[in-house]
């Protein structure tokens, strides 16, 4: 069990997905986690999480390497440059993800799922029944019992799901927004941690990547919040010690929308393409 000393030396981390160029929100959150680690004389890690192979291009890792310099960002740890907890590239960790499954296999946790998208869609009636990652899982194939996936020798051609204790509260203290409280199965539901196209879900790889990093304190925006939940759950699983969270306020756009990847004009690359200085980004971000 991994386990950190309340004095172990601050580790952060970047984590980027290569599937777009960044933007202002993720500049603002990258900033204020090299601040962070900065002011706490640690380390900062950049992790490349490129398991998504039909939409990363090594391309726009490069290019969001070339634009996190250019924001004025260092880092001690990541692809390219090594450190102790490598590779530092998800799509090169599968052997660490496939040791958690079989982890949570063996413990019950997890189960296999065969429900198209098709099948989660039509089974929802109402708002209340979707969170943040799509249909809150209706439980079509959740076993009865606990256990018994012991069979299934490698998580191939199905979708994997978290079973969540039905009711649990979670609940962890944000560093920048306070105390924070969810329940299992009403905020979110049964998540997936592998997917039938045979990739590691987001929540499987992360935890796993941060806990193996050695991070103590995760930056990230705020509409991860709920991730964290999900999380929280599996670190419990494997038996690791979580790390401290500070979640970012999220950056909205003159219409009050979120930022996303689609909104190229207010990608770094364009930014600085228009002659746009650090200072004038920070300004920008200021003023959001
Ligand atoms: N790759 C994830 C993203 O870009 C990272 C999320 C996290 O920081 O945990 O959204």
């Amino acid at each position: 069990m991994a386990s950190f000393s309340i004095d172990a030396p601050y580790r952060g981390r970047l984590a980027p997905s290569p599937t777009g160029l960044l933007h202002l929100g993720h500049a603002s959150t990258f900033l204020i986690a090299d601040i962070r680690a900065r002011q706490a004389d640690g380390t900062l890690v950049v992790r490349n999480e490129d398991l998504d192979t039909q939409r990363s291009r090594p391309e726009l890792y490069r290019a969001m390497l070339e634009d996190l310099h250019w924001l004025g960002i260092r880092w001690q740890e990541g692809p390219g440059l090594g450190g102790p907890y490598g590779p530092y590239s998800q799509s090169e960790r599968r052997e660490h993800y496939l040791a958690a499954w079989r982890t949570l296999r063996d413990g019950g946790f997890i189960y296999p799922c065969r429900c198209s998208r098709k099948d989660l869609v039509q089974a929802v009636s109402a708002p209340q029944e979707t969170d943040d990652e799509g249909p809150i899982y209706p439980g079509t194939c959740r076993p009865l019992g606990g256990a018994g996936q012991e069979e299934h020798a490698a998580p191939v051609g199905v979708n994997w799901r978290f079973r969540v204790p039905d009711g649990m509260a979670i609940g962890f203290d944000d560093r920048r927004f306070g105390p924070q409280h969810f329940a299992a199965g009403r905020d979110f539901g049964d998540f997936l941690v592998w997917r039938r196209d045979d990739v590691p879900a987001y929540q499987l790889a992360c935890v796993v990547d941060d806990a193996a990093m050695r991070i103590t304190e995760v930056v990230r925006g705020a509409d991860l919040l709920k991730s964290t939940a999900r999380q929280l759950l599996i670190y419990r699983a494997l038996g690791l010690e979580p790390p401290e969270w500070y979640h970012c306020p999220l950056i909205i756009d003159s219409n009050g929308r979120r930022l996303a990847k689609r909104h190229d004009a207010l990608a770094i690359r364009t930014l600085r393409e228009q002659g746009k200085t650090l200072e004038d980004v920070r300004r920008m971000l200021a003023g959001m």
